[in-house]
């Protein structure tokens, strides 16, 4: 390349920064900055003052009185009166009430599973969530291991008849491999086989199965499916790689009851100037019937909570409502925010900013969200104060965030909290799902990120913009860019 192209590229390059800039005024940069005592105010009421570790503590309280919290129990019902009392009585939160929502009721009674050749060897391993049962006195049958439902059709079409099919894929990321977890029944139901084992979503494991959610379909055989361990799975691969013959014996009952009612738990600051205008801040209450729900989504649902327990204490009244929701029954479907949707219809309009933690809340790094330009202009400047806790990083996405909220993707702006969880699938879904997975420190943080980003955002002069598309501004510099970008690029081939 010539000296004077390399030149051009750089003007170039200056170019798209330039037109990829925030266009926010001096007054809107000067306001935001004005929130920095205030931010300053949360950081040291979570992290050093009243509210240090009380993130944690309340959770530890709360999964050792009540533990796991699967959807259609008792236990979750139970925890949720607990925490209404708690919100409304003890830290004066407003409003705070639950909305009915009928929810799926499905149990787990008892599991187990041998090989019984060509050795004897116990096979751990959980059902997953909605499998049918074993005959009472289970199944015994020869195994195929596969790597897909797609692999099934193409290279084992008739060979899975009678069998018990083994699903051992290639781990990508939970969001591309969880889908062997939900396909894996239907595909091995339509080519005879009697069961499915899926290897855990996970990338990392020490001998543990993960559960979740999987479906069948209507004039599709149900078979029952449970997941085993990655070394199971891959144990039963290479004895198969070997031509050796392996049988396996597996006997899962498990129960579907009539739907229940559950409740979406609802509290909030109500705003001083626009009461109807909302930001969200919310976290799932419910959990697997494994662990305690810790992790998933304990974390989330607190640090929800705690953000409005920590304004209230310090009489931070923005001027929109703040509120939070601890949605019910997401590992089994997303009943809980699909009744909200339902609900609320005709305010939708008014929520400004959604947010859910359920990635985990590790050590926070900042805001993973979908907003238009100016809307991540606004929430980069907002995370810029969060220096202290070194929670800056404003992430725009295009594929949704969080996971209730992601039915809200394409309609309002949604936000997760970007954390360190390169571990949370260590965890998710297992027996190990408790409160050791935690950090005491990190939630406090993510709880001070939660209230400083839910505040501002609810209290700014401005609306923060709802729309997802770009207007004036940032839609001419885009177009400026592309045009720009194409003769360039025409000029210098
Ligand atoms: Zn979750």
């Amino acid at each position: 390349m010539s000296a004077i192209k390399l030149v051009l590229v750089f003007l170039l390059w200056g170019t798209i920064s330039r037109a990829d800039d925030c266009n926010l005024s001096q007054a809107e940069i000067e306001e935001i900055q004005s929130y920095q005592d205030v931010v300053n105010q949360i950081i040291e009421a979570t992290t050093n003052g009243q509210f240090k570790g009380e993130t944690f503590e309340e959770l530890a309280v709360f999964v050792d009185k009540f533990g796991a919290r699967l959807s259609g129990t008792q236990a979750l019902e139970d925890s949720i009166d607990y925490l209404l009392e708690r919100m409304n009585s003890t830290f004066d939160i407003e409003n705070v009430h639950g909305e009915d929502v009928q929810v799926p009721h499905w149990e787990r009674i008892s599991e187990w599973a041998e090989m019984v050749e060509p050795i004897s060897a116990k096979i751990p391993l959980l059902a997953l969530g909605g499998s049918v049962s074993t005959p009472e006195d289970g199944i015994e049958a020869e195994v195929v291991v596969v790597s897909s439902a797609e692999d099934i059709h193409n290279n084992y079409h008739d060979a899975v008849d009678g069998k018990i099919v083994v699903i051992n894929y290639d781990y990508h990321s939970y969001g591309v491999s969880v889908s062997h977890r939900y396909d894996a029944p239907v595909a091995a139901a339509n080519h005879g086989a009697v069961a499915v084992l899926i290897r855990s979503v996970t990338d990392f494991s020490m001998d543990s199965p993960h559960t979740g959610q999987t479906t069948y379909e209507d004039g599709v055989t149900k078979i029952p499916a449970a997941a085993i361990t990655v070394e199971h799975a891959n144990m039963l691969q290479r004895r198969q790689e070997r031509g050796e013959n392996v049988t396996i014996r597996i006997n899962i009952q498990t129960q579907t009851l009539a739907d229940a009612t559950s409740r979406n738990t609802v509290g909030e600051i109500v705003g001083s100037e626009k009461p109807n205008k909302v930001v969200i801040v919310s976290g799932h209450l419910d959990s697997w019937d494994v662990g305690v729900g810790a992790l998933d989504d304990g974390g989330g649902a607190f640090i929800s909570w705690y953000a409005l327990a920590v304004l209230k204490s310090l009489g931070l009244r923005a001027r929109r409502t703040v509120r939070s929701v601890l949605w019910t029954a997401e590992e089994n479907g997303m009943a809980g925010v699909k009744a909200y949707d339902e609900l609320h219809k005709d305010d939708l309009g008014d929520f400004i900013f959604v947010m859910e933690s359920d990635d985990g809340t590790f050590t926070p790094l900042g805001l993973r969200f979908i907003a238009n330009t100016k809307g991540t202009c606004i929430l980069t400047e907002i995370l810029k104060l969060l220096e202290p806790i070194n929670a800056t990083q404003a992430v725009r996405s295009t594929s949704g965030v969080g996971s209730d909220i992601t039915i809200w993707k394409d309609v309002l702006p949604t936000g997760s909290l970007y954390n360190q969880n390169d571990n949370y699938f260590w965890y998710h879904h297992t027996k190990a799902d408790t409160m050791e997975a935690l950090d005491p420190d990190a939630l406090d943080r993510a709880t001070a990120l939660w209230a400083s980003v839910a505040y501002i955002v609810a209290d700014l002069n401005e609306d923060f913009p709802r729309a997802l598309t770009d207007s004036g501004f940032y839609a001419s510099a885009n177009v400026f860019y592309v045009v720009f970008l194409s003769l360039f690029g025409v000029w210098f081939y």
